[in-house]
Parts: structure tokens; sequence; C-alpha cells
């Protein structure tokens, strides 16, 4: 029998209970959480004993929407480092997210369990028109209705965790991929050329980045996106930030939208981090600690935008096609949705775009969506939403998001008290991914940091 490891004296956010238990013990032998008991329990004779001395324990944190071929493969730890134990790609090169699946799930890479979508599946148009270089490898056509079979068959052939329908897919393109796929794995979507409502009727599991999928619902019939648009058009920005100021959140499109996204359980990925630098302000974001972590390869894509944009103070994390700083009113917009679509009983899940966007980097970006859902629905409630409920989303919740026996025992041992203050995860003293555990501070000395370069 595997050697057993008994955690004593815990105090436990499960992932599942509204409210925390104190005074746990639970057992881990091998990769597995074997059971979970309230105190006394009783040290089975040759296990080794962790007392907790009350220590906050929750599951190992899940973001539901990275990019992980856009991240350096030696800044993959980050997720770990920052409590993360498991990402979704949402969208990469085919061969390139299998490869690296394999690795990281294998234990040969260090950094999260993977899952992932394969390409983002774009209509005929290209949603980059070849501009943003790296993006471009991204994305696959799936050019008409008849090509469907032929593409989707290809993708779960070769073992997909799921399928991403992207900016210029048109409706009926879209709906019939959802008729394709017929449930076998979950879909999702960033729309740009279809309204949600299309989708969500058709039967889609999930939807991502508030800002964009579910906009057409909420803002003005003038103001709305639909074949045409493009995301690499400056004034795209522009309009979207200005519809989203004006939307009327208990309009009649709203209401619908509301509705139908809770009767059909569909997911909201959020992704309200990448406007984190609308909240705090580009002077508190160039002193943030966070930012020696901006990967390589995301320093490498912003030098080249700075080159056209002109050196500012904060080149490395502005996200370029937009100012942050025009944002705030948009972004409390978007936290506006999330709060109505959890409290009338809907599902939102945790995800940040990282890789795609250099700021907040790694790991990190989800202790900052974090943040601001637990300003929209609460602590426990932003919690859940990158725990049980993407666990859920990811069909996996027998596997990860709760502390619970037979999942892995992936979790985090916290100094600090989340509930208080979702900052306090960033207490995080030991994180545990499959009974393997990693201590931060050690993770954090072997990634590349760009401090020295910039602070100065
Ligand atoms: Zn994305």
């Amino acid at each position: 029998m595997a050697c057993s490891l008994v955690f004593k004296n815990g105090r436990l956010i499960d992932g599942i209970s509204d409210q925390p238990r104190n005074q746990v013990s639970f057992v881990v032998e091998g990769e597995r959480i074997r059971s979970v008991e309230p105190e006394p329990f009783p040290v089975p004779a040759g296990a080794d004993l962790i007392d907790l001395n009350g220590r906050t324990v929750l599951p190992g944190l899940i973001d539901t929407h990275v990019h992980t071929t856009l991240i350096d493969k030696e800044c993959l730890p980050l997720f770990l480092a920052a409590g993360v134990t498991t990402a979704r790609d949402v969208g990469g090169n085919l061969e390139k997210v299998l490869q690296l699946r394999a690795a990281l799930n294998s234990g040969r890479q260090l950094g999260p369990r993977l899952f992932v979508l394969g390409p983002l599946l774009d209509g005929s148009d290209e949603s980059f028109s070849g501009t943003l270089g790296p993006f471009a490898e991204l994305l696959e056509s799936v050019p008409t209705v008849d090509a469907v079979p032929s593409k989707i068959s290809r993708l779960l052939k070769a073992g997909v965790d799921g399928i991403k329908i992207y900016f210029t897919m048109p409706p009926d393109t879209a709906k019939a991929i959802i008729g394709y796929v017929g449930k076998q794995v979950p879909i999702t979507a960033h729309l740009g050329y279809t309204h949600s409502l299309d989708v969500i009727e058709a039967g889609i599991d999930g939807l991502e980045h508030v800002w964009i999928s579910p906009y057409n619902e909420f803002c003005a019939a003038g103001m709305q996106f639909g074949a045409g648009a493009s995301m690499v058009d400056p004034n795209f920005w522009v309009r979207l930030t200005k519809g989203w100021e004006e939307a009327d959140l208990k309009g009649k499109g709203a209401r619908i939208w509301f509705g139908e996204m809770v009767e059909k359980q569909v997911n909201m990925g959020t992704t309200l981090d990448l406007l984190w630098l609308a909240k705090c302000g580009s002077e508190v974001a160039q002193r943030d600690s966070d930012r020696r972590f901006v990967t390589p390869m995301a320093l490498a894509r912003q030098r080249e935008m700075a080159a056209h944009m002109g050196e500012r103070p904060d080149w490395d994390i502005h996200p370029g096609m937009f100012d942050p700083s025009r944002c705030v009113k948009a972004l409390e917009k978007h936290q506006d949705v999330t709060r109505i679509l959890h409290e009338a009983g809907g599902l939102v899940v945790g995800g940040t775009d990282c890789g795609a966007i250099s700021y907040p980097p790694p790991g990190f970006a989800l202790l900052r969506e974090i943040e601001l859902l637990a300003e929209s629905m609460g602590a426990m409630a932003a919690i859940k939403a990158v725990t049980s409920v993407a666990a859920r989303y990811l069909r996996q919740q027998e596997n990860i998001g709760s502390i619970a026996a037979g999942r892995y025992a992936d979790f985090l041992i916290v100094d600090g008290d989340p509930l208080r203050d979702t900052r306090e995860l960033r207490r995080l003293k030991t994180v545990y991914r499959g009974g393997v555990a990693y201590q931060p501070e050690a993770i954090l000395a072997q990634v590349p940091n760009s401090a020295m370069e910039q602070t100065e």
C-alpha cells in the first residue's frame, strides 16, 4: 500500500461547501486524497503526519482561459508558484498544445495540469488578418458549414478536451459545430460575428470574456458588432468601451440573456483581469511586484509594439490596442454582469487570457481575477469560480476542484485567510499537485525575472 500522508488540524475550504470547516484532517495516498475526516482523527500507524496548525487549505486553482504556447516553457512553473494547479489552453497550434499537454501532465515539464481545445476556429475571415505574428498560428478556419465534419472529427480524433469557436465564425457554422460535437466535449466561444443567444440556444457549454461574447445583448442597437468587425481595428475598442459604458444591464436584451444563461447553465468565463490596469492605474501597476514575472516572450512582443506606439514607462504591461485608463467604467459594468449572473443562479468561472495578454503574468493573473471576482460576488463564490465550478465546466469534477475523497491531491496551504481578503492567497506556503509538494519561493527563484531591467 502506498505510504500515506495525514494532514491534521486544517481550516478547510473544500471548494464546494459554502462555509469553511475548522479542525479537519485529510489523508493523501499517492497522488489522490483518500479521505477527509473531522477531528479527532487517529493517525494510522506508519503514516507521516503534517500538522497544519489551523492554516487554511483549499483546492488548487483552475485557470480556464490561457494560451500556453505564447508562454516561455521556463515560465510555466509560475502557475504552480501562484497556486494554479490546472489550466485550460483555449487556443493554440494543435501539435504544440498536444505536446505541451503530454509534457505537463506526465510531470516531465513543471507546471499545471493542462487541458487543451486545439486551435481557435474562425470562419472564412481571419481574426488577426496576419498582423499580429504569433497570434496567427493559433487560428484555423472552418470556412463553410460543409467543412464542419472533417475539421471537427480531426480535432476530436486528436484527443482535444473541448472545442473553441472564435471571433469571425458566423452563426450557421457555429451551430453546425455544436450539433456535430453533440456534447462529446465541452464547446466554448469568443464571439464576434455571432450573437451569444444563437449559440446558447444551440447548446453551447461556455462563453469566454464578459467584455465581448455577450456584448451585443447589452449594448444599444446602434453600437452592436457583427460580420466584418475586426479586433485589430483601434476603433473597435473605442466603440466597445463606449458601448459598455452606456450598456443597460436591466434592458430587455440583458434580461433575456441572464435568463437563458441561467436556464441553460452556460459557463461564463470572465477574464476581468484584462482590465486590471484600468482598476489600479498605470502608476500603481508599474510598482506592482508581479511585473517582474512578465514573460520574456511577452516582453519581446511588447517591445515590438512599443516601437510603434512610442516608449512609455509602462510599455511592458500596456496592452497596446486600447488604453485601459479609458475602461474604468466598462470594467465596472463587466463586474456588474458577473454579479447579476451569479446572483441569478448562473455559472461564473474564472479565466485570465494569460499568454495572449502580457499582464498580469501566468498564475498571478488568476490571483488578480479572483480579487475582481470577489468584489463582484464575494470571496467564497470567487474561490468556487476557480475551483469546483471550473472543474465541472472541464467535466473533471471527479478529479479536481475540490478537497474530497478520490480527487487528485491538488491543494494549497496558505498562512492568511482568503475569505477575509482574497489577496491573502498570496501568503501561499505550499502547493501540492498530485500529492507532490512545491514551495512557491523556490519556484520563483528559478523562473526568469525581469525586475532588474525595469525598476531602476
Ligand atoms: Zn484568449
